[in-house]
């Protein structure tokens, strides 16, 4: 089957997709080292555990990465499922092109209809009665 426009998108498709969910994996794997540097900053201000809302932190306690990671992954996802949706859909474009180069014609020896690709010549075999017949 020869690709079609629409499964050489879904194929391009479907690689930015899956760059883009390791991507996210990449960034959610960073969440617990932020987490870490975060929490170390804080809990060195605030001996009693309580957090008052003056402690500095240089981090975000890996919210940032966490989330960003989860929708960066989603947005991956996304795309790999348009990208199938993409290539589902030139698979069966091409289909129907093919059932409608197709025509039925009627055995010589049998008269039963036989299924042919429009432009086919030769001899074949009748699935029918297995008699020979010339076609085109
Ligand atoms: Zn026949």
């Amino acid at each position: 089957m020869a690709l079609n426009v629409s499964t050489k998108t879904g194929i391009v498709l479907a690689i930015i997709g899956v760059l883009t969910v390791f991507a996210g994996i990449a960034l959610f794997k960073q969440a617990p080292d932020d987490l870490l540097s975060s929490d170390i900053d804080c809990e060195d201000n605030n001996p009693n555990g309580q957090i008052d809302g003056t402690c500095e932190t240089d981090g975000d306690f890996g919210i940032g990465a966490c989330f960003g990671g989860i929708i960066l992954a989603g947005i991956g996802i996304g795309i790999i499922i348009a990208s199938l949706v993409s290539i589902l859909a030139g698979g069966v474009s091409s289909l129907t092109v093919s059932n409608a180069t197709e025509i039925i014609i009627h055995c010589p020896h049998c008269n039963s209809t036989i299924e042919m690709p429009l432009n086919a010549s030769g001899l074949f075999d009748c699935p029918h009665c297995n008699e020979e017949f010339q076609w085109n």
